[in-house]
């Protein structure tokens, strides 16, 4: 698309972002796959619609408040991309934009105030944590608690989990094939920490090391997709320090953490660190992906029962990292096991990172689509990899349908469970 933005004037992401607004053609093929298009219906919230609001905006022709509300409604799920037949990096500019456009905008106040207590809390277990018990108990008042904030209280479980901790280094059973570091995360190790254990369970009975680097902390994409840069280069220059070179990968669990690891050479865009956050990116690897390169899986032994396990694609694992094909041939490998496909699976669960909280209208009625398409698989069980939609398809499956991390899965399939 032809444009005219100065990209020096935007700085170090100004150049991502005219490319990929000059990549798109304008042909509207990515509109059929964009969640917020099929369930609002106007070019405004598609793709297409938000690359010409954003190329306006970077332009300075178009007030950039005239394009918030639309640029607000996107899920960053990135369906656009592997829809488009131009490559446009919607990726390249949607976060970028958002970077920019918040320096400047003045939220009213409720607002501020969410945004500020989901970013003191969630990426910090032990805040998290207090916070979480705290909401339960707020539960109980729900209609004296302001509206904005009720979608986090219904959100969070009834119960949450005991506190679990883990080795620093977990020993590979058997000859050693690998030795990974793990990224624990960390709104994921309070809402279900068993992720984690059946992680390393299921990577040490395959002959892989896992070390945990103590200094590690939250990935920042929280914070780099609703625009906070300055959280998010913290975040990921405490990364790229913490995780040691002597790994073969750097093994993530939480489709979410491992697209924005994947995306520190644009958090750390023109800082003393971007060379290292370029490094660093190559090596991330989401841990299905992972055991696949290794030569796959120790095969599970045989099952007492045959499952049907749906399988649900994360955004994030299957557009941001397009790992597709691999948690699915792993589940393959459970003996009995039966991998259903759901119908319309490249559709966001309505999770999104924090957009559950924020356009909580929405992020209902998708998961609430979801949930349908799952209970009409007559699974017995949905498999996906990343924590944000495990906790949406629980909310909105009412435990009719466990919902668990393919690594759970698969740890439970070598216990015979
Ligand atoms: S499919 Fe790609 S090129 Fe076509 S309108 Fe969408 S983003 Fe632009
Ligand atoms: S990221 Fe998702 S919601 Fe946003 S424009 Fe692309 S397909 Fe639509």
């Amino acid at each position: 698309m032809f444009h005219s933005i100065n990209a020096a004037a935007h700085g170090p992401l100004g150049q991502p972002m005219a490319a990929a607004v000059q990549a798109c053609v304008h042909c509207g093929f990515c509109l059929a796959a964009c969640p917020t298009y099929r369930e609002l219906g106007q070019e405004m919230d598609s793709p297409r619609g938000r690359i010409v609001l954003m190329k306006q905006v970077l332009e300075g022709t178009l007030p950039a408040e005239a394009a918030e509300p639309h640029v607000d409604k996107c899920l960053g799920c990135l369906a656009c991309e592997p829809a488009c037949p131009s490559g446009v990096q919607y990726r390249d500019l949607i976060s970028p934009f958002r970077a920019l456009a918040e320096k400047k905008r003045l939220r009213p106040l409720m607002e501020r105030i969410r945004r500020w207590a989901v970013a003191f809390t969630l990426p910090h277990p032990a805040r998290f944590r207090v916070a979480a018990a705290l909401a339960r108990i707020a539960k109980g008042f729900a209609p004296l608690i302001p509206k904005s904030f009720r979608p986090m209280l219904d959100l969070l479980p009834d119960k949450l989990p005991a506190k679990q901790t883990w080795p620093a280094v977990s020993p590979a059973i058997g000859p050693r094939r690998a030795r990974v570091a793990l990224l624990i995360g960390c709104a994921q190790q309070v809402l279900d920490p068993d992720i984690n254990t059946a992680t390393i369970e299921v990577l040490t009975r395959n002959g892989v090391e896992v070390v945990i680097p103590p200094t590690q902390g939250c990935c920042g994409a929280l914070a780099w997709h609703v625009g906070d840069i300055s959280a998010a280069r913290k975040f990921a220059r405490q990364n790229v320090m913490a995780f040691p070179d002597d790994v073969d990968a750097i093994v993530t669990n939480a489709a979410g953490c491992g697209s924005g690891l994947h995306e520190y050479h644009l958090i750390l865009a023109g800082t003393a660190d971007a060379e290292n956050a370029e490094q660093f990116r190559h090596r991330v690897c989401d841990v299905s992906l992972f055991l696949t390169r290794l030569g796959g899986l120790i095969p599970p032994p045989p099952q007492k029962t045959n499952r049907r396990i749906a399988y649900h694609d994360a955004c994030h694992l299957a557009n941001a990292q397009g790992v597709r094909s691999e948690p699915r041939a792993l589940l393959a490998m459970i003996p009995g096991a039966e991998i259903v496909e759901l119908p319309d699976a490249h559709m966001c669960c309505g999770s999104a990172g924090t957009y559950n909280m924020d356009q909580p209208e929405i992020a209902a009625c998708l998961g609430a689509a979801k949930a349908a398409a799952i209970t009409d698989s007559v699974a017995h069980s949905v498999a996906t990899g990343n924590i944000g939609c495990i906790s949406q398809l629980r909310a909105h499956l009412h435990g009719r349908i466990p919902v668990l991390h393919t690594m759970q899965v698969l740890r439970n399939a070598y216990r015979g469970l």
